[in-house]
């Protein structure tokens, strides 16, 4: 028997939404590692060719930086178009676009007798817009982008999708309705779409990382002032039995694992990578 590796990963077309950013760019180190072509479809083409670059520099890989929404189909199906043409059909499609905003964010953890006359820093001073925008990014903007890259998946009757949901999605963290509630629903979906595309080829999963400081949270687990953990911060190393933050490059072997056909008969799963939240009952 030949050792088992991710070799089979080799010469892949994979296309990760969201790659420029903190936890994409770590995983698109961990495909260039086993030699995968990699279109960094990103909102900020600017970054998205800089870590490209850098990253094709460091590895000797073949990486593209590709403008794209993944809330706007039209900008989506441009993007394929590119990708085809310059790295060939894709094979592989990372989800990673997604975050949470300020504005779906509430300033209290828990309603008290005291915030009844000034309801504007609880649930009930949420605005609308930027629940919309969090519920947006997060699910819709899973489920385009899946719609447009897995046509070629779809012809070769083979393919994997990954989802990058969030401990959010199984209970819910105070503050962040909108960025739970989208969240859960990536799970949901990872589900769906595993079963629905099942006999097609295409296997559907997620990972949910633990906690990772990085540009969308660091104003809640940071005390801007000491530079230290704020109060939620702290919190969160408690409640992670490893008793810190993960890095970026922690999800890169679940990430690997799940991509490659060493996983060829695992679809519509969530795998945690998280240091131990998930399984701590907090006491
Ligand atoms: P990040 O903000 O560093 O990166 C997000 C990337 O998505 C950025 O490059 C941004 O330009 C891009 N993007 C934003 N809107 C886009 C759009 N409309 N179209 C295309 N690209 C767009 O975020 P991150 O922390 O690396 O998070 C990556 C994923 O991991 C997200 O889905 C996030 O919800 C999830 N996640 C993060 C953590 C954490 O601790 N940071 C934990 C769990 C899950």
């Amino acid at each position: 028997m030949k050792p088992i590796s991710f070799e089979d990963l080799n010469g892949k077309v994979c296309v990760i939404t969201g790659g420029a950013g903190v936890l994409g760019s770590s995983m698109v180190k961990a495909l260039a590692s086993v030699g995968m072509k990699i279109a960094i479809a990103d909102i900020n083409k600017e970054v998205a060719d800089q870590v490209a670059g850098e990253i094709a520099a460091e590895y000797n890989a073949q990486i593209i930086g590709v403008a794209a929404n993944v809330l706007d189909k039209e900008s989506l199906e441009n993007a394929k178009a590119e990708i085809n043409e310059k790295l060939g059909p894709i094979d592989i499609l990372i989800n990673g676009a997604g975050g949470n905003s300020p504005l779906a964010t509430t300033k209290v953890e828990q309603m008290e007798e005291k915030d009844i006359d000034h309801p504007e820093d609880t649930f009930y001073g949420l605005q609308l817009e930027g629940f919309d925008k969090v519920f947006a990014l997060n699910f819709k903007g899973t489920l385009l982008p899946t719609m447009v890259f897995t046509q070629d998946m779809l012809k070769n009757r083979k393919g994997v999708v990954l989802n990058i949901s969030s401990m959010n999605s199984y209970k819910p963290l105070t503050k962040i309705p909108a960025y739970s509630a989208a969240k859960a629903s990536i799970n949901n979906f990872t589900e769906w779409l595993a079963v629905h595309l099942a006999k097609v080829g295409i296997r559907v999963n997620a990972i949910a990382p633990g906690f990772f400081i990085t540009n969308q949270n660091r104003f809640l687990v940071l005390d801007e002032k000491t530079g230290g953990f704020s109060p939620r911060g702290q919190k969160i190393v408690n409640n992670t039995p490893m008793g810190k933050f993960g890095e970026p490059d922690d999800l890169q072997g679940a990430t690997l694992f799940l991509l490659s056909d060493i996983s060829s008969f695992i679809t519509g799963i969530v795998i945690p990578v998280d240091g131990g939240y998930s399984a701590f009952g907090g006491v």
